[in-house]
């Protein structure tokens, strides 16, 4: 079977801008249908040779400070019984937040593969030392991307590649 990514973290982090850019051309191709929604979840993509599926666990968010973090280990759950390989998204502008720290912990429990991306690395090169911090929630190694440019998104694909 087709091992299924799931794209987990806090609104605005940039899950949608991961999910299109690893849905690509495929996707376009789905939202010129009518009548389906532009707000797709699921996608195929395909890495050095590989289908996967990538789900974004965001979809409509809500913008209320409390039901954030319900709402975000509702995400978190449901990335945890559908797939194999978790990314979680954090934001490098916003730095770690309580809601980052409770939904790692949770992933974390889970025993599944995780994969942190800190979002928003525009800048090739050397990570600024806010990038640090990031590796206290404990998921190892981050991996600086910019789904906006796609830099680190190769790097970070090849992470998660490991437990297909
Ligand atoms: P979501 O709520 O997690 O799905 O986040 P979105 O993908 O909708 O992105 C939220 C905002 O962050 C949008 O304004 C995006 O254009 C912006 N954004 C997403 N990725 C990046 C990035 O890599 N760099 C920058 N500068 N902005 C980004
Ligand atoms: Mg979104």
């Amino acid at each position: 079977a087709k091992p299924i990514v799931a794209i987990v973290g806090r609104p605005n982090v940039g899950k949608s801008q991961l999910f299109n850019r690893l849905a690509g051309k495929r996707l376009s191709i789905v939202e010129d249908t009518p009548g389906v929604t532009r707000d797709r979840l699921y996608a195929d993509s395909d890495w050095r040779g590989r289908d996967f599926t990538v789900i974004d666990t965001g979809g409509i968010e809500p913008s209320n400070d409390n039901e954030i973090l319900q709402f975000m280990r509702l995400q978190a759950e449901t990335a945890i019984s559908h797939a194999d390989v978790i990314i979680l998204i954090t934001d490098l502008r916003t730095g770690v937040t309580a809601a980052d720290q409770d939904v790692a912990s949770m992933l974390l429990r889970s025993g599944k593969p995780i994969v942190l991306a800190v979002n928003k690395c525009d800048k090739p090169g050397d990570p600024p030392a806010e990038f640090y911090e990031f590796y206290n929630l404990g998921l190892g190694e981050p991996f600086g991307i910019s789904a906006l440019h796609g830099y680190g998104v190769g790097e970070l694909l090849d992470a998660a590649y490991e437990h297909f």
